[in-house]
């Protein structure tokens, strides 16, 4: 990725730079922001962090037409969760979809659902790179997913059928979680509930996926019991230190697509 980084810049473009929205104070995001900071850093990438001048949804849009605008920058990052009353379906429709780092805008989640990536959201990714990299074959697999959101679960979903896996999905409405958690081989977890599963939900040497962030006494967590689930699951990535160190590194590799799809 530091390459492709390399060669856009050889090829006179200027230092890729990520923009980053921030529409709300949220401890949550600020923590996300900095690791996202850090990892630019490292990998030689700008970021710039940007505030609307109000909170109403047309100061948000003009500043999403103003980056947009900006040949400085690359990417747009709008953090989540938007404050009362700014309207995320809103705010979506008007980011700039050249410029969408992370595979929000309509254009993108509509390819993605047809089974035509384009760009993807970097944290549902992350989980899929890092099954790759693990080895784990997903054709064929029956994967279950705890969460449907538009920013994790959902696009997993896609990416996963994508692979050819066999795909179940649970969420607040799943009766009876563990006699759905316990088909896995492979099992997904995005749910943002601390010590939601736990050794006896899993099948003995799934692989498990933890893409849960729960603040417990002072302490990150994610959605597993990991000391439970350990000793029964195959492999399980931990929290922190599992997806959140990837997805910003796919955050990173978002941004150089998007800076090479403007010079192509
Ligand atoms: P979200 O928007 O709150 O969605 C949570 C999903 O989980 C919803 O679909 C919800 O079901 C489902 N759910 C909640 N409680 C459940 C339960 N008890 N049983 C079954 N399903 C349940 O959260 P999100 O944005 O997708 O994030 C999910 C987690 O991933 C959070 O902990 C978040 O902090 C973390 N995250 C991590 C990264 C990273 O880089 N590692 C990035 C983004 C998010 P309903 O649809 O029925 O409400």
């Amino acid at each position: 990725m530091e390459r492709r980084a390399a060669g856009l810049r050889a090829a006179g473009a200027p230092s890729l730079c990520l923009a980053i929205v921030e529409a709300a104070d949220d401890p949550a995001a600020a923590a996300y922001l900095r690791q996202i900071e850090r990892s630019f850093e490292r990998h030689g990438l700008a970021t710039a962090r940007r505030r609307p001048d109000h909170t109403t949804q047309a100061a948000l849009g003009a500043l999403l037409d103003e980056l947009g605008a900006d040949a400085a920058v690359h990417g747009i990052l709008l953090t989540q969760p938007l404050p009362a009353p700014l309207r995320l379906d809103q705010a979506l429709a008007r980011l700039p979809v050249s410029k969408d780092v992370e595979g929000v805008h309509p254009e993108h989640t509509g390819l993605l659902a047809q089974g035509r990536p384009g760009i993807v959201p970097s944290t549902p990714l992350a989980g899929i790179e890092i099954l790759k990299a693990a080895g784990v074959e997903l054709r064929g697999m029956s994967v279950v997913v705890v969460g449907r959101s538009p920013i994790v679960g959902r696009p997993l979903i896609q990416l996963l059928l994508l692979a050819d896996a066999t795909v179940t999905v649970c969420h607040t409405r799943t009766s009876d979680l563990g006699a759905w958690t316990r088909q896995a081989d492979v099992l997904l977890l995005a749910a943002g509930r601390a010590n939601l599963v736990d050794g006896a939900m899993v099948k003995p040497g799934a692989v498990v996926v933890d893409f849960g962030i729960n603040v417990v006494e002072d302490k990150l967590v994610g959605d597993a019991d990991f000391a439970s689930l350990s000793e029964v699951g195959g492999a399980i990535t931990p929290v922190p230190g599992g997806v959140g160190p990837v997805t910003t590194a796919v955050l990173a590799r978002n941004l150089v697509e998007l800076a090479e799809r403007r010079t192509a």
